[in-house]
């Protein structure tokens, strides 16, 4: 009887991985169905010239991270060996273009962007400022990353890792004058009463709250766990303090968070690595996870070993853009996989691609956009990958369902 009990639950088994499997296959091709109540989606948004994240709350709160814009290279310069990967869709199309009509397609609340979070102050997350972007006749700023965003969707509020403070923070900003920028439209805007800015609070748990239905998740929240190289451990009950004085540079200054849905949590913590240890303290602070956004693009510093072994995430974005060895870092590629999690790259490039066949082999997608999606209560989750070269958002592939742990 056990056997014959045993045998039909093997069977029923099989048949539904075998119907999610035919499920996910018959989705390839078509447009990304719309987020609906109860989901969280993250979005991890592929320009190839820049860092941006949307995340969609179960009850449509929306927050928007970063805004990156490099200005890309065709050549290789000095500076980056093997230039920039191919723009996204193309290189007439702003990096903030791309943001903000993703972004539209997918908010559920067309009228305005709930958070728009700042992960730190460097270019390839907050814009760089050329000639040819537009100044702000009236509040005087350059429209570059979060300054232009703005007016393509308004944000109700802007958090960071220091405002109003700036000045301390000036010398370690990939450039001054975009800090200064970034500070004008923030000063501008407050003071005309059409955006709140407010200071990224360690610790906190209703900082990034849900704003339309704020009692119909209880199992919902976000958790700020690193900022300005400390670290809330709520497993410890206790904030510490890795840099405790020493040097810190911009990267390490990252806010991060943690998404905690039923059984499902999720990790972003913009370009922190493991200098001091920090890293791996932020992962101990974060715990067992289901999914992640790798730490400073997959540099040699970010998501090292002991770290991936504390968060074990499932499925892993990597925001790549550029055409070097060591972003993403190709070493890691290995025990990354090996440990079980599969990676999910929006934008290696080409150079790379050719040169590394068998590298790139490990992971599941070398381009695109990509989104986790998590069902209600957080049980359950599914990787897509959506065309990067066109506005269709259509999928290209689907993983899933994992099951949230
Ligand atoms: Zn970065």
């Amino acid at each position: 009887m056990k056997r014959i009990l045993f045998f039909a639950i093997s069977l029923c088994l099989t048949a539904t991985v075998a119907t999610a499997k035919q499920n996910n296959k018959s989705l390839v091709g078509k447009t990304l169905p719309a987020w609906s109540e109860g989901y969280l989606d993250i979005h991890t948004i592929s320009s190839g010239r820049g860092e941006c994240l949307l995340i969609v709350m179960p009850d449509g709160t929306s927050m928007v991270i970063d805004a990156g814009e490099i200005v890309y290279k065709s050549k290789p310069s000095k500076k980056s060996q093997y230039g920039m990967a191919k723009p996204r869709p193309n290189n007439d199309v702003r990096p903030v273009q791309v943001y903000a009509d993703y972004i539209r397609n997918f908010m559920p609340y067309k009228d305005a962007i709930d958070y728009y979070h700042l992960s730190h102050f460097h270019m390839d997350h907050m814009g760089q400022i050329i000639k040819r972007y537009k100044t702000d006749e009236e509040g005087g700023y350059v429209k570059t990353g979060p300054t232009e965003l703005f007016h393509h969707i308004p944000f109700r509020e802007a958090i960071d890792r220091a405002y109003p403070d700036y000045d301390k923070w000036t010398a370690q900003a990939t450039s001054a004058k975009v800090l200064e920028n970034y500070r004008k439209f923030l000063d501008y805007h407050v003071a005309k009463g059409d955006l709140k800015a407010t200071k990224f609070e360690l610790g906190a748990t209703n900082q990034f709250a849900l704003r339309h239905k704020p009692n119909a998740y209880p199992n919902f929240k976000i958790e700020n766990i690193c900022v300005n190289g400390m670290v809330w451990d709520k497993f410890q009950n206790k904030t510490i303090n890795v840099y405790n004085g020493r040097p810190i540079r911009e990267n390490a200054s990252s806010c991060g968070f943690v998404i905690r849905y039923g059984k499902f949590d999720f990790l972003t913590a913009g370009d922190i690595g493991d200098y001091y240890d920090f890293e791996y303290v932020v992962a101990q602070a974060a715990g067992k996870v289901d999914a992640a956004k790798a730490h400073h693009h997959l540099s040699p510093h970010s998501m090292i070993q002991k770290s991936m072994k504390v968060l074990s995430p499932q499925v892993m974005s990597v925001t790549s853009f550029s055409n070097r060895e060591i972003q993403p870092d190709q070493s890691k590629f290995g025990y990354i996989t090996k440990g079980g999690c599969k990676m999910y790259c929006t934008s290696v490039g080409e150079a790379m691609l050719e040169n590394y066949p068998k590298v790139y082999k490990k992971c599941r997608s070398v381009s695109g956009h990509v989104v986790f999606r998590v069902e209600p209560n957080g049980e359950r989750f599914w990787v897509y990958v959506l065309d990067d070269f066109d506005s269709e958002y259509r999928i290209k592939m689907v993983d899933g369902p994992f099951k949230a742990k």
